[in-house]
């Protein structure tokens, strides 16, 4: 059973971040962070890059400048941060995955032939689900812990 430990800090970015941005269109990033046995670790977030698309009900993110950060949190921290999943904002939506969303997720969970996480912030609520590489659909998490600095969904 995964876990997922989410520090508050990167909820807190990803809020400010999008109250930054074109009003009402969507935003997302990919998930950074570390693999444990049973929990992923999220340790930073990239955020929308020139090249993204966006809309109100559409978030297509392309690999340039996301897969710039990444790579610079991977060589800083050791050639140990990974690429955990991504996240995208459902703006006057609600917090939960499109049909579109899941299909994408099973894709890319297939794809990378590993668990993927996958975040939704809706203007006041969110989503937390982990896609395994090989079961059909996705599993919702549900907060299990808060402490001061974090929170664990599982
Ligand atoms: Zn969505």
């Amino acid at each position: 059973m995964t876990k997922l430990l989410l520090p508050k800090a990167v909820i807190e970015d990803i809020r400010a971040h999008s109250e930054r941005s074109v009003r009402g269109h969507e935003r997302g990033g990919i998930i950074l962070g570390f693999r444990k046995a049973d929990a992923l670790q999220v340790e930073s977030v990239t955020f929308p890059q020139i090249w993204d698309q966006s809309s109100p009900t559409m978030f297509r993110r392309s690999e340039r400048g996301h897969r710039i950060s990444a790579l610079r949190e991977w060589m800083r921290s050791d050639q140990t941060c990974d690429w955990l999943g991504e996240w995208h904002t459902h703006p006057g939506g609600l917090a939960a995955p499109s049909f579109i969303d899941k299909a994408s997720w099973v894709r890319l969970a297939r794809h990378a032939k590993k668990s993927m996480a996958f975040l939704i912030f809706s203007d006041s609520d969110m989503y937390v689900g982990v896609q395994s590489g090989w079961l059909r659909s996705v599993r919702r998490l549900n907060l299990l812990e808060e402490s001061r600095d974090a929170l664990l969904f599982g």
